[in-house]
């Protein structure tokens, strides 16, 4: 039988069927061969009595290490221009890791009531960003369209609202915005678990704090070496610099920074590109796991 895995807990595996969640270990053999079933997995399982064992994993769309899951399909990077507001650095180390790991990426620029965000628009405006309002539900209906049918993970810096717009997606999620998070210090999150959780819309989305800030494990050697390809607007011109290994940085010739010069491409996307780029320039392969 197929399923996905919902839920990680203690070596269990919650596996949805599409008919019912079944309680599953995994085979031996998993641990030998040094791989473990992640939430979001897609696996065959055998089911004996009310007890199941996964036997195998499919294919994977990408991995992330933290939180722990496997298949995204998007990432919904929530941002806003009113207190917090998002350093577009933020939101473009994101966009970055979205392309290395292969999912979509949906811009949402949240407390439209307060603040239009101008610049941010400006800068993400081609990239199909998205206005909303939790507060009064501007480009929720919306949202909730251009989240159906996949794996979404909310993320974003704290308090831009993303527990509010999953709320006003779907009430039943009832996350309890904001003062749980001032009663703890460090949030509602701090006893659970990574889990898929499907609301009412037929979304699913990974409940979990972990997406709100990246580690650096997602930003390694391999982002090191695809940089370039990971700014996905940059594209158009990468093949157009003069020297082969250009780094986009400060080449004479270089056709990237020529298309900034000439307000192509947005300075600020650039700007993000140099400071990543400097971030992980001096990673070597001893220093990443
Ligand atoms: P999270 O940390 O990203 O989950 O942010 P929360 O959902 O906890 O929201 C943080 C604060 O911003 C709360 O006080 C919310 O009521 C408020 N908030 C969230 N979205 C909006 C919005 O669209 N408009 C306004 N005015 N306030 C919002
Ligand atoms: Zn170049």
């Amino acid at each position: 039988m197929r399923g996905r895995i919902k839920k990680a807990l203690s070596g269990f595996y919650y596996v949805d069927t599409g008919e019912e969640v079944v309680t599953c270990r995994a085979r031996g053999r998993f641990r030998k061969e040094g791989v473990s079933p992640l939430v979001g997995d897609r696996v065959e399982i055998t089911v004996s009595g009310t007890e199941g064992m996964v036997d195998a994993i499919e294919p994977r769309r990408n991995v992330f290490s933290r939180p722990a899951v496997a298949n995204i399909d998007q990432l919904v990077i929530v941002a806003s221009n009113a207190i917090p507001q998002t350093d577009p650095y933020l939101i473009d180390r994101m966009t970055a890791i979205a392309a290395l790991k292969g999912c979509e990426v949906l811009i949402c620029i949240n407390k439209s009531d307060l603040d239009h965000a101008d610049e941010l628009c400006a800068i993400y405006e081609k990239a199909g960003l998205l206005l909303t309002s939790a507060e009064t539900g501007e480009g929720i209906a919306e949202l909730r369209e251009r989240i159906s049918g996949k794996l979404s993970a909310f993320t974003g810096n704290s308090g831009v609202g993303k527990s509010s717009l999953l709320n006003a997606l779907d009430p039943r999620f009832s996350v309890q915005v904001g003062e749980v998070s001032q009663a703890l210090g460090r949030g509602r999150h701090t006893t659970r678990h990574v889990e898929l959780y499907t609301l009412s819309g037929g979304a699913e989305i990974i409940d979990t704090p972990g997406f709100s800030s990246f580690d650096t494990d997602e930003l390694g050697l391999a982002l090191k070496e695809r940089l370039p390809e990971t700014f996905l607007d940059f594209a158009p011109y990468l093949d157009g610099c003069r020297f082969v290994g250009c780094s986009h940085t400060k080449e004479k010739g270089c056709a990237v920074l020529e298309a900034v010069r000439a307000g192509k491409l947005s300075a600020s996307r650039h700007a993000s590109y140099l400071r990543l780029y400097n971030e992980l320039k001096d990673l070597r392969e001893w220093s990443s796991k």
